[in-house]
């Protein structure tokens, strides 16, 4: 009956919707961070101390506010939605708090197309996948139905005020009964069962967001396909999708309900602790016995828990400070559910598959039109026959001939209407390629080509955004480089360097050319090679040299000396020598300044009464600019030369000097 699969878990994804306004205005702290790449949610406590360590918890994917509903869809839900239209059975549960976004992920905004959720997401999956099908006849229905304070409504039934009971059966398990289903034969009717069913889920509801907060909606599609096996056999396989909104998690006591809404809080706990007990029971490993039956949710559900399904669990937290106890709870709940382990297999002929009757059916209809149509070929040819009969005995089988006329005229009818129901009977089996009127390939595929073409263009856009803030980067830098050149570069100099530049074309760079004495953009004049002479300026005594003796000392050319090259020393510091004080003394005497010498003129005067005259010429003052050096040290002794008066004329004598 079925092909069996290893064991899966449930997948289990975390999102944290963005701040709302209300949370935004009152400037609550965000204590929820999203590592999306490594799947992974912080929460730290907005009470706590700077020390205490923040709440990590680690999930399959993790969704941050700006995560797209289409992201989600084809990250997570779409290879599950795929699998049901193999013949797995999937499941997709919201849970969370009420207010985090659980009707946002499964409804979304119906009329947005970028903020649809999964329910109006998978329709087109599916639609699309039908049509692009081959050799498949696939058929479609829904259920829409809402579990509330523990009763089973029928949001497709006329009569809302029914309540549905759970029945099962040995062989295919857990089911509602009455529960009507609609054949959906493209993605507006189905969408109209959807419509249809929201409508009377806020019927008789005074509050619609309390009730939905209260109240778990499942969402059924059941896909049939037929498909002709290896076997030569027709098979049909059978997935069915639920998408499923849980009531809000929060703890309903806590609104201080009482008397009827008490009531109602504890048969709302009753799914939903029902659900985490079935979670406990199925993570715990020793429990033998799973409380599918303490509720309603659970018992339906039972398969995606544990069961021949694949379940995807979304758990919808909010990131503001004063909810962190809730999202908390909804963190862990969520986590233990990651170790729940599923064994899914493809649903291959059922017994109920509903696909095989209408296939029987349509079968049956078409044989009974075949002889309908014999049977009337015949009557035909007997009127025919009569017709000749009619000469002999007009008047006597007239009658007869009208009432054969008016059967045969019932007999088409009755065939028309079988071949009218034989059509829409097979109307409702979809099949792939152009049969499908609303949903032909070609559509699909210029849909494809032109959400592609979208695609690329607002590649192009981004692509032209991007180009276009470089651009402005660059002016702006042109602008700030302008204005330095006009401002600080003398006009002489710039207009130097402007005639120096020039595009490099190999490389696209801007570049200067060298400096050179010439004008007119030639290159630096460079040293003919056939030009005569050195190249260096050189003495004459140089070129004679070089040209007498092969002294390396006047190869100038070809020689290229980088250092000085520094001899070694060969001379001594200066040491004074040794002199005897007295001499020494002397020394000092006559290396004086003469403007110091004190000449004692008197007694002079006395002794040698001379003409004025010639008195002047002998003590005249002798040149200033005589030499200091110690070569005229022996002056003092030319001192003694004789006069003209014969008297060596000596300087008085002012002692030692002090060593
Ligand atoms: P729930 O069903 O869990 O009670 P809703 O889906 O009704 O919560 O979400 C409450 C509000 O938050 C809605 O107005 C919805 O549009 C908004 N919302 C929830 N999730 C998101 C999201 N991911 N991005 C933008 N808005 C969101
Ligand atoms: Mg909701």
């Amino acid at each position: 009956m079925s092909k069996s699969k290893s064991s899966e878990s449930v997948k289990v994804v975390v999102r944290c919707r963005p701040m709302n306004e209300k949370e935004k205005a009152a400037n609550f702290e965000r204590v929820v961070s999203v590592d999306v790449k490594f799947g992974q949610v912080v929460v730290k406590n907005p009470r706590g101390t700077a020390h205490e360590h923040p709440k990590v918890f680690t999930f399959d994917s993790v969704y941050d506010s700006n995560s797209k509903q289409v992201e989600l869809y084809d990250e997570t839900f779409r290879p599950l939605v795929d699998s049901v239209l193999l013949g797995f059975n999937g499941t997709i549960f919201a849970y969370g708090q009420t207010g985090t976004g659980k009707t946002y992920t499964m409804e979304g905004v119906r009329n947005d197309p970028e903020k649809r959720g999964v329910i109006p997401n998978s329709f087109d999956h599916i639609f699309t996948h039908i049509s692009r099908s081959q050799n498949q006849q696939y058929l479609v229905r829904a259920s829409y139905l809402e579990i509330y304070q523990e009763e089973i409504r029928d949001l497709l039934s006329k009569d809302q005020a029914r309540r549905l009971e759970l029945k099962e059966r040995p062989d295919t398990g857990v089911y509602v009964k009455d529960l009507s289903s609609f054949v959906t034969k493209s993605v507006k009717e189905i969408e109209h069962v959807m419509n249809v069913g929201n409508q009377n889920r806020s019927v008789g509801a005074t509050n619609m967001n309390e009730h939905s907060s209260r109240s778990h909606a499942i969402f059924v599609i059941t896909i049939e396909c037929s498909e002709l096996g290896l076997d030569g056999e027709n098979h049909i396989r059978v997935g069915k999708l639920n998408l499923v909104d849980l009531a809000g998690s929060e703890r309903q006591t806590k609104t201080g309900a009482q008397g009827e809404r008490l009531k109602e809080a504890t048969k709302i706990n009753l799914s939903l602790s029902a659900l985490g007990n079935v979670i406990s029971a199925l993570v715990d490993g020793r429990s033998t016995h799973i409380p599918y039956r303490d509720s309603k949710l659970t018992r339906l559900l039972q398969d995606s828990l544990g069961g021949n399904a694949r379940t995807v669990m979304v758990a919808n937290i909010g990131p503001a400070s004063y909810n962190v106890e809730e999202t908390l709870t909804t963190l862990r709940y969520s986590n233990r559910a990651k170790n729940i382990k599923n064994k899914p297999r493809i649903n291959e002929d059922p017994k109920d598959a509903l696909l095989r009757e209408f296939q029987e059916e349509i079968a049956r209809l078409k044989e009974q039109l075949e002889k309908r149509s014999e049977k009337l070929e015949k009557e035909r040819k007997a009127i025919m026959e009569d017709h000749s009969l009619v000469a002999e005995e007009k008047l006597k089988l007239l009658r007869e001939k009208e009432k054969k006329m008016d059967d045969l005229k019932r007999e088409r009818e009755a065939a028309e209407m079988l071949a009218a129901k034989v059509k829409a009977m097979e109307s409702k089996l979809l099949v792939g390629g152009k049969n499908i009127v609303d949903h032909t390939n070609e559509q699909q595929k210029i849909l494809e080509q032109k959400r592609h073409e979208i695609a690329e263009q607002e590649e192009h856009i981004k692509e032209r955004q991007e180009l276009e803030q470089t651009q402005n980067e660059l002016t702006r830098e042109l602008k700030l480089k302008h204005l330095i050149i006009e401002n600080f570069i003398p006009l002489e100099e710039k207009n130097k360097i402007m005639n120096r530049t020039f595009l490099d074309e190999e490389n696209d760079h801007w570049k200067l050319r060298p400096i050179t004495r010439i004008e007119d953009n030639q290159q630096m004049m460079t040293r003919p090679v056939s030009a005569v002479g050195y190249k260096r300026p050189l003495s004459q005594h140089a070129r004679t040299a070089m040209t007498m003796r092969p002294d390396v000392r006047y190869r100038a050319e070809n020689i290229l000396l980088l250092e000085l090259d520094l001899p070694t020393r060969t001379t001594k510091e200066y040491e004074e020598p040794v002199i005897a004080p007295k001499v020494a003394a002397a020394l000092e005497d006559a290396l004086r300044d003469e403007d110091e010498i004190q000449v004692d003129a008197s007694s002079f005067h006395s002794s040698l009464p001379t003409p004025p005259g010639a008195c002047v010429s002998t003590i005249k003052k002798p040149k200033s600019s005589r030499p200091k050096t110690g070569k005229k040290a022996s002056t003092p002794t030319s001192a003694t030369s004789p006069s003209s008066s014969g008297h060596p004329l000596y300087p008085q004598s002012r002692g030692l000097v002090p060593k």
